[in-house]
Formats: structure tokens, C-alpha cells, sequence
């Protein structure tokens, strides 16, 4: 049997729930088709749930900051603003202080502070900082909560949420797309490309090329620490590490840069080269011990610049990728599922996304996102 929709979204992440949900308040009827046997299963339940408007990239901060707005208001949201401290080595400086002048420039809150006041905030060893930022805007949301209430929401809005249901193969059919599943096919007008790290996979199943990669990604937890931390999500950017703290534990990380491709499991021999890495400013970090069974891992879904990859396909009218939010896509997820739903319906998106449309990487993706942690 085949059931017919308006538009059919592939994955049911924050980003695939975010859209459904809009979608199907303006009245469309919509189907969600995801593989596995809970929605969130993906990257979405695997993140480090934070929330920043520091990026170098106007676009990224209009994204978060719209997204942040709204999960404030959203009591699954449990928005904690617990505040992004960035420290900065000297070659970065420059171009972070300008790229916070431009986050000031669009009404953020955005501080530029020397060393001394940024270890006021998080003990470190200065010697190579320049200076750091710090936002208290920032923080940290649950990613599940505002997944499982976006899901609920389109549900009671007439859309199909269909688990354990993995798109194997999707094919053209005169005007519409037709997905077919063990569960059955799904045929409609539009096809909402939100499948995460496996966008590109899925993009191929209709024979379409979106550079989405996956790159795995660790979080280390420690035992629990007496008294609970109370630091903000720190970013070394001259090493890559971050930190935050969850509950009465640190949770941290730092990526590697070959780790690329669908490797699974926790690698621990990359704990060493982080470990090393913090205590080069972190000397405290030599005290912390680590919980093992309390450290998870999960994918980023890459793009060559580190950018989403946002609108209707070139030449495949109908099919709309929402996908390669390159670890940024909890924070992002509110105001795409708004720009796409006004994207299908023919209206102009509340914020431009020029320059996030696929067409951008014929041409080089001449603007990398540079504050990818
Ligand atoms: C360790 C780690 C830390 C992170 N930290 C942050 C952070 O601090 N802040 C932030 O904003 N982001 C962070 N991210 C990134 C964030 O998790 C992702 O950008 C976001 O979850 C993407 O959401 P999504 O809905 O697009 O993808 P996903 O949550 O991965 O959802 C895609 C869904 O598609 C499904 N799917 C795939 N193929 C098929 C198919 N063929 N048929 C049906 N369904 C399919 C998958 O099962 C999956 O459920 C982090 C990620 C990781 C791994």
C-alpha cells in the first residue's frame, strides 16, 4: 500500500521533529520516517546539548540566536545559561574579536576579555591566550525534551511519526517522490532530506550527491566531583578541547580530525592525546579521574565548510535538505524547521540562508565556519 502526504521527512532528530513540526501546523500532511526504534537515536540524543551565538558566521548566529530565543520559552527546552567561555591563542585573536564585533554588531551580549578576567571565571594557565570571550547567553538545552515535544506537537497536528521504518530507496514518480520501507511506500510532493550524519546516503538513494560526512565524535565523563563544578562550556581553541559540567561530573571533548567515516565505539586511545591537550593549560585537569561507563560517543554530520546545507535541491524540485549541521544542529534546529517550512510554502525564509544552499561548494564554499569545536 502506498500512503500519500504532502511531505515526507527522513529522520526523526531535532532537526527532521523541527520541521515536521512546522510543517504540519500550517496544515500540511506529513510523514516522518525514521530507522530507528526512538526518535533523537541519532546524533540528537548523543550531543553535548550546547547553545552558543559565538560563530564567526553572521548566518550561524542569526540560526542560534532565533533557536535560543525560542527554547527559552520551552520548558522541555531546560535551557541553563550557563554562559560559552571561548580562550583564544594569539594567532586567532584578531579574527575572533572581529567576529565577536560582529555578534556585538547584531544585538549579542558578547564580552572581549583579557586573560586575568577569564581566569577569574575558569582557572587556567594564560601563557599563549590573548585574550577570551565569553557570552552568558549561551548554554546548554535538552535535546531530547524539545524533540519528543516537537514530535508530540505535529502528531496532534495530523502528522505520522513511522519508527523502526528505514527509507532503502526513493525514486521519482511524475511529480512527487516516492520512499520505500520494509513498512511500506510514502509518496509525496516533498521529501525533507533530515537523516543527520547519513544525509548523504540518503541523498543517494535518489541518485543526489549532498557532501554530508560523518565524523565520530567523543564525550569523556568523570567520576562525579565534590564540590559539583560550576564552570561554564570552556573552549580551549588553541588545543580544540571543551569542557562543560553535567549534574556533579565534567563532561569534555575535543575532535579529531581524522576520525572520519562510520567508526563506532568509543575510542580510548584518543583520551590520551586530549588529556595531554588539557593539561596544557588545565594543569587541574591531573586530578579528574574518568568514569568509563558514563562516556558516550556519536557522529557529527560534516560538510566541507563546516556549514549547514539548507533549501530545495538544484534540479530535484521537491526534495529539501535540512542536513550537515557539522555539530551545530541542536542549536540550529528551531529556526530551520521555521525556514523550511516557509521555504515549501513559497514565502521567503525570517532569515536569509543564501549562503547555505548546496550551490555554494561548485563555487569553492568560499566562507568557512572557523568556530567549530
Ligand atoms: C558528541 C557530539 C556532541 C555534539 N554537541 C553539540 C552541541 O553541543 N551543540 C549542538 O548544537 N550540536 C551538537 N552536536 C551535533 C548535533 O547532535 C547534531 O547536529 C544534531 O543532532 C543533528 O540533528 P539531526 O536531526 O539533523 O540528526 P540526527 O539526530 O542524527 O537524526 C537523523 C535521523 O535520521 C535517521 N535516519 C538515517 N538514515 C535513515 C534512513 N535511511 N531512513 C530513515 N531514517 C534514517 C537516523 O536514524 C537519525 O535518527 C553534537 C554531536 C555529537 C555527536
Amino acid at each position: 500500500m502506498t500512503t500519500q502526504a504532502d511531505a515526507v521527512v527522513i529522520g526523526a532528530g531535532i532537526v527532521g521533529a523541527a520541521c515536521a513540526r512546522r510543517l504540519s501546523e500550517r496544515g500540511l500532511h506529513v510523514v516522518v520516517l525514521e530507522r530507528e526504534p526512538a526518535p533523537a537515536a541519532g546524533s540528537t540524543g548523543r550531543s553535548a546539548a550546547g547553545v552558543r551565538v559565538q560563530f564567526s558566521e553572521e548566518v550561524n548566529v542569526r540560526l542560534s540566536s532565533s533557536s535560543i530565543a525560542e527554547y527559552r520559552e520551552l520548558p522541555e527546552a531546560g535551557y541553563r545559561p550557563i554562559g560559552y567561555l571561548f580562550y583564544v591563542p594569539h594567532a586567532q585573536w584578531s579574527a575572533h574579536r572581529e567576529a565577536a564585533r560582529m555578534q556585538q554588531r547584531l544585538g549579542m551580549p558578547v564580552e572581549i576579555l583579557d586573560t586575568a578576567a577569564a581566569t577569574r571565571i575558569v582557572p587556567a594557565d594564560p601563557d599563549g591566550f590573548a585574550g577570551a570571550t565569553w557570552c552568558a547567553l549561551d548554554g546548554v538545552v535538552d535535546p531530547h525534551g524539545i524533540t519528543m515535544r516537537w514530535l508530540a506537537q505535529a502528531r496532534s497536528s495530523g502528522a505520522m511519526v513511522k519508527l523502526n521504518c528505514a527509507v532503502r530507496s526513493i525514486e521519482r514518480h511524475g511529480e512527487r517522490w516516492r520512499a520505500s520501507t520494509a513498512g511500506g511506500e510514502f509518496e509525496a510532493g516533498w521529501i525533507v532530506n533530515a537523516a543527520g550524519a547519513w544525509a548523504g546516503e540518503v541523498a543517494a538513494l535518489a541518485g543526489l550527491q549532498v557532501p554530508v560526512q560523518p565524523a565520530r565524535r567523543m564525550v569523556y565523563t568523570t567520576a562525579p566531583l565534590a564540590p559539583a563544578p560550576v564552570y561554564p562550556l570552556t573552549v580551549d581553541l588553541d588545543t580544540g578541547l571543551w569542557f562543560r559540567p553535567e549534574r556533579d561530573r565534567l563532561i569534555f571533548g575535543m575532535s579529531n580530525p581524522a576520525d572520519t567515516g562510520f567508526a563506532e565505539g568509543i575510542d580510548w586511545t584518543w583520551l590520551e592525546t586530549v588529556y595531554e591537550s588539557a593539561l596544557r593549560h588545565f594543569r587541574w585537569f591531573e586530578t579528574l579521574s574518568i568514569d568509563r561507563r558514563a562516556c558516550w560517543w556519536g557522529y557529527y554530520e560534516t560538510t566541507p565548510d563546516h556549514q549547514p546545507v539548507v533549501g530545495e535541491m538544484p534540479g530535484a524540485p521537491g526534495w529539501y535538505n535540512a542536513c550537515g549541521f557539522s555539530g551545530h544542529g541542536v542549536q540550529q534546529a528551531a529556526a530551520i524547521g521555521r525556514i523550511a517550512a516557509q521555504e515549501i510554502a513559497g514565502e521567503p525564509a525570517f532569515i536569509d540562508v543564501a549562503p547555505l544552499r548546496i550551490e555554494r561548494f561548485a563555487a569553492g564554499a568560499p566562507h568557512p565556519e572557523r568556530l567549530v569545536v
